[in-house]
């Protein structure tokens, strides 16, 4: 188990390294089309502020944390005291669930004598900012909507086609270790349960695959990867459990009796670098060469999809 915990451990290091890299070049992306972009000082932003801290948070911030950003709003913003009647404002209550609180600058009147602090020169600071609709910056909200979805999203998608694909330049070594062990985290009647749901997957793994009765059995087969599943359960409070199958039709030799029928499941094993792939398996090389795109575009995807689902529910 030991050698096989090793480089799971090592992916995971490598997938954060990756992710924050991914991470930093998005947010570097957006930053560099927000340039684009410039105030047209229509003041609604000086008027009307929201933050989800209320004004005592914000206290507690600037004067026990030292926190600059609140100490720069302290100087400047001042809580409502009743509620404010402005489209605005409505904008924003119409997408919180939870108490939000509004400010106004003390300057928000006279804003050509006003000298600009940093909070007021990075206004939003963010591209998941709900802004007035007045404000120019929407459209920097909507050029990076845009941008993902035209451009990103399908530039990713075809990249990683081209790591599936390139899947093909290698060959089954016919060890047959993932005909004789597959795990799932559903129990036998769940999978036919969700197979007579219309579940595609469910339908075609049942359709070969049959449950180890013996757990001692599934060992035999790849004994570091049902134990590396054991160990990695035992610690975990999530109430998954793991069940271990074999398919009904290999017997004997390591061939494929079903070959020219087998299910399309086999026919893509495996279909992504994640999973864990024995070195005897002959796509292992293909994982090898492929992991670092494949966990940066992983990244990417859910980077990009976060921004995306953000800003959407900003505008
Ligand atoms: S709301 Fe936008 S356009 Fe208006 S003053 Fe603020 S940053 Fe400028
Ligand atoms: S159907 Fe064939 S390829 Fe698929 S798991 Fe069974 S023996 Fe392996
Ligand atoms: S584990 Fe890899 S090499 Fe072995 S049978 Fe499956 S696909 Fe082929």
């Amino acid at each position: 188990m030991e050698e096989i915990a090793i480089e799971q451990k090592k992916n995971r290091q490598l997938y954060r390294e990756l992710f924050l890299n991914a991470s930093k070049t998005f947010k570097e992306l957006m930053e560099s089309y927000r340039s684009d972009f410039s105030c047209t000082e229509c003041g609604v932003c000086c008027k009307i502020r929201y933050s989800k801290l209320s004004p005592d948070d914000i206290v507690r911030l600037a004067n026990e944390e030292n926190d600059t950003t609140a100490k720069e709003y302290l100087k400047l913003f001042v809580p409502y005291e009743s509620p404010l009647a402005h489209e605005y404002v409505d904008l924003i209550l119409s997408k919180h669930d939870e108490p939000v609180y509004f400010y106004y600058c003390k300057h928000a009147d006279d804003r050509i004598n006003c000298e600009k602090s940093s909070i007021c020169k990075d206004f939003p600071d963010s591209i998941t900012t709900i802004l007035p609709k007045q404000c120019s910056f929407r459209h920097w909200q909507q050029l990076i909507m845009y941008k993902i979805s035209a451009e990103i999203e399908p530039d990713i998608s075809k990249k990683v086609q081209e790591i599936l694909d390139y899947r093909h330049q290698f060959k089954c070594n016919r060890t047959g270790t993932c005909c004789k062990l597959a795990c799932s985290e559903f129990t036998y009647e769940e999978l036919k349960q969700k197979a007579s749901n219309n579940d595609n997957f469910a339908q075609q793994f049942t359709s070969i695959f049959i449950p180890y009765t013996d757990i001692e059995q599934a060992r035999k087969v790849y004994p570091e990867y049902v134990d590396l599943v054991l160990s990695t359960l035992q610690g975990d409070d999530s109430g998954e459990t793991a069940n271990f199958y074999h398919c009904k039709h290999l017997q004997g030799t390591n061939t494929c009796p079903v070959y020219e029928d087998r299910p399309q499941i086999c026919r893509d094993f495996p279909d992504n670098p994640f999973s864990i792939i024995p070195n005897s398996c002959g796509y292992h090389q293909w994982k090898d060469e492929v992991l670092v795109a494949a966990y940066t575009f992983y990244s990417m995807t859910q980077i990009y999809g976060f921004y995306f689902v953000k800003i959407k529910a900003a505008l």
